[in-house]
Parts: structure tokens; C-alpha cells; sequence
């Protein structure tokens, strides 16, 4: 039995668009008042955008419902859907902490703040009827200061028992005004033994050789392979992963037909990079992990033996799985025909 691991999925685009609808219809129907019927809002909400800011805007809209109380509404979808629709063992999920707290706060109490949503998102994320795996990457962010996602790093070592990793988000194209910043930011985190990834070469704006040294994983990357080849063999002596999520760059204009992603696979094959395939935003995109997995072989930019070595190098660099192996290795055991308990269900 195929159980996947997801290393990249926001928490604001989780939420597929009929969830957030029917949540509308309930409790906010004048954020919807503008549609006549569903069809018009799943348009809106899943429509590529021209560039990557355009579509980060829309995570707005789902963070501003997304609050201390509305979270485990749409977290115990999320694991729901996980488990009975993408045969999810493991689930990293990222969001900005800072982000989910009340804005009329000061920044000192919204920092304060970030804890209880931390702890709120990791309990939410525990449910028996549906076990997955579930840690959280907690996102710095370029439009916050210096000092909140210095708090957000902090925030990632006080609570190891729900958070795996950090991360930076907000558009790859920002970090210049401050890489020094960002940096020490890593640095820092490095030194307290923080787990490490980070959205960069994402975009062609986003590419900042200084930062990659810091990172365990690399958000995306796909533009080390497409534009500096010759960062691979570092990429790889580093043991890092690429997080590539396929449809987004379809739906932010970074790549105008899928198959670019070929070059991608297979420079990165060639040189020994890692890569783990991953949704990004599930729900904003509507696209769950095994459609991307099928997208890819559908348009022969990897054969089925790369995406088993692609599933499986997602457990290896995922940051809380438990195990040593995947959890095929672990049920074929179970699952073996001549198992006395199969053998005896037939009689
Ligand atoms: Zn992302």
C-alpha cells in the first residue's frame, strides 16, 4: 500500500474551495456576497494568477478567517480529506504563526499570542480517526520584522513536541532588501538546532546563492536546476531536498507549460539532488498530492521508478518522521498474502 509523506503545504491554502465556501455560507456571507452560486466562487478562488504577489494576496483571505477559534473547524477537514483522499501517513504544515493573531493587538501581544495558536494548530492536528503524522513548519515572513520572526524562531524551539522547522515566506523576490537579515535570522536558528527550509529560487528574482548554505531543505528551487546548473553539486554534497510543488508555478506564471518541469527532474537525477514532490496549496490550487504525483507521469516528465525514488526521498528529509523507513516497508508485513489472518478472512 502507496502512504505519502507532504513536506510543503501552507495552512492558508489548504482548505479546498468547497470547504471554505460552505464555511462562508455559515458564518461570513458577506465575504461571498459578490458570487451568485459556488461554481463563480471556485473559479475566482482557483484561477491562475499572473504573478506570484497576486496569488500570495489570496492567502489573505483564508488567513483572515483562520483565526484562534475557527482553526480546528478547518485543520479537522484538512486532516480528513489528507487521510481518505491522499493517503497521507505524514504532514508537514506551514503557516505564519504572527499571522493567525488578532490585529488590533500590539506587536508585543501578538507575539505573545503566537504560542496559544501553535498549540492550538498541534492539538487540532492530533485526531485517532484519522492518524497522520502531523509536525509544523513555522513561516518567518518578509513582510514582519526583525523582531517577530526572531520570536517565530524562538517560538519553533520552545515547542519541539509540535514544530519540526522553519521556514520564510512572503515572496522570494524580497529578501534582498534585507538578506543580511535573513542570514543571521538562519544562523540563529541553525545554532539552536532549529530544522531549516526556506522559499528561494522560486522565481528568477529569488535566487540568492548566500542563503542556501543555511538551509536543510529548499523551498521549491526549481531555478537551480533551470538557470544555475552549476549550483547542483553543491545542492548535493549539502544532502538538500527541493520541495517541488508543480501546479503552483503554473498558477503564479513562474512556468508557462508543465513540462518545463523535465529539465528540473532531470538535471537533478543527473546530479544526485533530491527532490520531494508536494502540493504547495492543495486547496487553493483544488489539486490533491496524487494528482500531482499523475500529472507528472501523464506528461512523461518522470517515470514511475523516479516518483517511487521521489516518495520516497520525501520520508527521508521529512523532519519528524519517526521511523527509519517509509510506512510501506512497515505494513508489506501486514499485507502479505500469505498472512494466517488474510488466510483466514477467506475461509
Ligand atoms: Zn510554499
Amino acid at each position: 500500500m502507496a502512504l505519502y509523506a507532504e513536506l510543503h503545504r501552507h495552512l492558508g491554502g489548504s482548505v479546498v474551495p468547497r470547504v471554505l465556501w460552505r464555511y462562508f455560507e455559515r458564518h461570513a456571507t458577506d465575504l461571498i456576497a459578490r458570487f451568485a452560486e459556488y461554481s463563480e466562487f471556485e473559479d475566482f478562488y482557483t484561477r491562475p494568477r499572473n504573478t506570484l504577489d497576486e496569488y500570495l494576496e489570496l492567502h489573505t483571505l483564508v488567513e483572515s478567517v483562520q483565526t484562534v477559534e475557527t482553526l480546528p473547524y478547518f485543520i479537522y477537514r484538512l486532516l480528513r480529506g489528507a487521510y481518505i483522499f491522499e493517503n497521507l501517513a505524514y504532514l508537514e504544515l506551514r503557516y505564519t504563526p504572527y499571522l493567525r493573531t488578532p490585529e488590533h493587538l500590539s506587536q508585543p501581544e501578538r507575539i505573545d499570542k503566537m504560542a496559544e495558536i501553535v498549540e492550538v494548530v498541534g492539538k487540532a492536528s492530533h485526531l485517532p480517526e484519522y492518524p497522520i503524522v502531523t509536525s509544523q513548519i513555522l513561516c518567518m515572513h518578509t513582510r514582519l520584522p526583525l523582531e517577530v520572526n526572531r520570536a517565530i524562531i524562538d517560538l519553533a524551539v520552545q515547542n519541539k513536541q509540535y514544530v519540526c522547522g522553519i521556514d520564510v515566506a512572503g515572496g522570494d523576490r524580497y529578501y534582498e532588501e534585507r538578506l543580511d537579515e535573513w542570514i543571521s535570522l538562519y544562523d540563529y536558528a541553525r545554532s539552536l538546532g532549529v530544522n531549516t527550509t526556506g522559499h528561494l529560487y522560486e522565481t528568477t528574482a529569488g535566487c540568492y546563492p548566500q542563503l542556501l548554505p543555511y538551509l536543510m531543505r529548499i523551498g521549491h528551487g526549481i531555478q537551480i536546476p533551470l538557470l544555475y546548473p552549476e549550483l547542483l553539486a553543491d545542492v548535493a554534497r549539502r544532502g538538500q531536498c527541493l520541495e517541488v510543488c508543480p501546479t503552483t508555478y503554473l498558477k503564479t506564471g513562474t512556468l508557462e507549460d508543465i513540462r518545463q518541469l523535465k529539465l528540473v527532474f532531470d538535471q537533478c537525477f543527473d546530479a544526485g539532488v533530491d527532490i520531494a514532490i508536494c502540493t504547495d496549496n492543495a486547496g487553493l490550487h483544488n489539486v490533491r498530492l496524487p494528482f500531482e504525483y499523475e500529472n507528472l507521469l501523464t506528461y512523461d516528465i518522470i517515470s514511475f521508478g523516479q516518483l517511487q525514488a521521489c516518495q520516497n526521498a520525501a520520508f527521508r528529509h521529512a523532519f519528524a518522521w519517526p521511523y527509519a523507513q517509509p510506512p510501506a516497508s512497515l505494513l508489506s508485513g501486514l499485507l502479505k498474502p500469505e498472512s494466517p489472518k488474510v488466510l483466514a478472512m477467506r475461509d
